[in-house]
């Protein structure tokens, strides 16, 4: 992604002084939700500031507010366009950022509140899914510079036919990580209903430990992996500008996880385990044993956009062999079709779907330099008597494809194998 800030010059001298940051505070639909929970916000937002900070605030909407208009358009006209859609969902934000902005009022503080176009959010044309261009952050500075705290609306911007576009769902932490990248903020902090980053999801595993750091890298799989702490393209940026974020809860008061390159020390052997339950098997059976033929495989379902994760092909046999993938369960439907179509064409035997499957994934920076990792995942599962049906590996990810009735049992068997003294 190119992501292009053009007023980042000098700011760290503008705003870091030896008492004064800049610091970037975005906080989570759950945590504006209702009017107590604003309150709660604008007291950490106020108590920041009464420090002597520069402060930018970025709020996504409240609560389930971008479901409900989600909801509200298809009730109208579920074809609606692109353009429309961003027109109605940028509405959640700025509901959040007015109503926050009241609330700081209230306690006496300097406030203005600004929408995505405002703040000078720039991206690019693709409604409901646009990438930040740039951020001019003129705006902000002047605000900032009278005083203000400045409140954001997350997950917009305008293109460039002066039209509202949206981020994509969860867009905002984005939104908070661009300004802070385009700023030299000196710190980004993501408040959320969770405490920061769990070796799993603590709902789940009882023992679940919340981590004190973890690398770009280890977080970018664990969000692709379904972590759900931080939208993977605000990790990517983040990793890009070299923003240190720190994600929190802004319901207590407990220190969080930082996110941040990887030094050599701190490279946990594993750092988490993450369930994937968005995840459908597709098999394409008694295909020819010829060269060529993956990749015309693949470039059907590419030229569709759609993405393919584990991938495993047998042995040919007779002169024909098998190949199953992995895609998104939204992308299930048009991945079967068109292997469909692609077996008939080549005289294959036939496709299997499979969708009550589940991906479970061990992530650990320490792993490229130990060998072993794997095996101890498999034994978990052996323990537990979970069979593997597919598995692949990267330098600091292993990851298995079993039956989704036994997700949380792998996950909790695996925790225990890396995380329990034994
Ligand atoms: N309100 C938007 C959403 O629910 C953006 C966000 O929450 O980050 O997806
Ligand atoms: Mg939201």
């Amino acid at each position: 992604m190119i992501a292009v800030f053009e007023s980042a010059a000098n700011k760290q001298k503008i705003y870091g002084g030896e008492n004064m940051s800049l610091i970037v505070q975005k906080f989570g639909g759950s945590s504006v939700a209702n009017a107590e929970r604003v309150f709660n916000v604008a007291r950490i937002v106020t108590d920041t500031y009464k420090k002597g900070n520069k402060v930018v605030v970025v709020v996504s909407a409240q609560g389930d507010t971008t479901d409900d208009l989600i909801d509200k358009a298809n009730e109208i006209n579920p074809n609606a366009s692109k353009r429309e859609k961003d027109m109605l969902l940028a509405a959640g934000e700025q509901i959040s950022i007015s109503l926050l902005a009241m609330a700081i009022e209230k306690l006496g503080y300097p406030v203005v509140s600004l929408l995505g176009w405002q703040a000078g959010f720039q991206t690019s044309s693709a409604y409901t899914s646009a990438r930040i261009k740039r951020v001019k952050t003129d705006r902000i500075e002047k605000e900032l510079d009278k005083n203000n705290i400045v409140v954001v609306a997350g997950f917009q911007g305008v293109n460039r036919y002066e039209d509202v576009t949206t981020l994509g769902r969860g867009g905002s932490d984005t939104s908070a990580v661009a300004i802070a990248a385009a700023m030299h903020a000196d710190l980004c902090q993501i408040y959320t209903d969770v405490e920061g980053v769990y070796t799993a999801d603590p709902r789940k595993v009882s023992n679940a430990a919340k981590l004190k750091t973890i690398s770009y890298d280890e977080m970018l799989e664990l969000a692709t992996l379904g972590a759900q702490v931080l939208n993977n393209r605000s990790v990517e940026m983040a990793k890009k500008y070299n923003i240190e974020l720190e994600v929190l809860s802004s319901l207590t008061n407990a220190p969080g996880t930082i996110v941040k390159e990887a030094t050599k020390m701190e490279k946990m052997l594993i750092s988490g385990v993450a369930k994937d339950t968005n995840v459908a098997r597709i098999s394409v059976v008694g295909v020819p044993d010829v060269p060529g033929l993956a990749f015309k495989m693949f470039s059907k379902l590419s030229s569709k956009g759609i993405n393919v994760d584990i991938i495993l092909q047998s042995i040919g046999r007779d002169g024909t062999k098998d190949i199953s993938f992995t895609v998104a369960k939204e992308n299930v439907k048009e991945a079967a079709a068109a292997m469909e179509e692609y077996v008939d064409a080549v005289g294959g035997k036939s496709v299997l779907v499979d969708e009550n499957v589940a991906k479970i994934s061990i992530v650990g920076a320490g792993m490229e330099s130990h060998a072993g990792v794997a095996t101890k995942m498999f034994e978990a599962l052996y323990d537990a008597q979970i069979n593997i049906r597919m598995i692949s590996t990267s330098e600091i990810k292993v990851s298995v494809l079993i039956d989704e009735k036994n997700a949380d049992a792998a996950v909790s068997a695996i925790h225990s194998k890396f995380f329990d003294e034994n």
